[in-house]
């Protein structure tokens, strides 16, 4: 079967920290310089007009994807919704807790992979639904990738909260 896709890719930097034991170097806060490399496809198929000669109009979805990796990833701080550190900016620096990406469980590079799959398709499903996010390729160090292909939701720990509670099924740029 044909198969078309649209590749871009961002480069973000980040902090986090993991708390839950899975990697003591990790438990301190530190971060990485990133880069997301999505791959789009049409959800329908078609042949290119003759005319313009585009799959599809790809410009506004790569727009905001890049937009929100801009303004709401880039230098911000990765933290588990049961990390202590948290409450501790809630409190003392609530300006800048708003700009701290709060995730269900610790914030590895595999959760991070899922939840921004599934804040794209988001932004895709609110945009008409005419291209669909099938992959995608978080790099962590120039040694270390994820790549997810599917359906986010195969990945995602589960929420035990309506999807509407949760930031990454929000077609807007919340990340809390
Ligand atoms: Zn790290």
């Amino acid at each position: 079967m044909s198969k078309a896709e649209l590749v871009f890719t961002r480069r973000f930097s980040m902090g986090h920290r993991l708390i839950d034991g899975a990697s003591e170097s990790c438990a301190l806060p530190h971060g990485h310089n990133e880069f997301v490399t999505v791959a789009l496809r049409p959800v329908r198929e078609r042949a290119l007009d003759g005319r313009g000669n585009m799959i599809v109009s790809f410009r506004e979805a790569k727009q905001r994807w890049h937009e929100f990796v801009d303004t709401a990833l880039d230098h911000a701080l990765q933290l588990s919704e049961r990390d202590p550190l948290l409450e501790w900016f809630r409190a003392n620096e609530p300006g800048r807790a708003a700009r701290i990406v709060v995730t269900p469980g610790d914030p590895t590079t595999e959760l991070m992979a899922a939840l921004m799959l599934a804040k794209l398709n988001a932004f895709l499903r609110e945009a008409g639904e005419t291209l669909v996010c099938e992959e995608i390729s978080l790099q962590e160090t120039p040694t270390n990738t994820v790549r997810l292909t599917g359906d986010a939701m195969d990945y995602l720990p589960p929420a035990g909260r309506a999807a509407q509670a949760c930031w990454w099924h929000r077609p807007d740029f919340s990340i809390q």
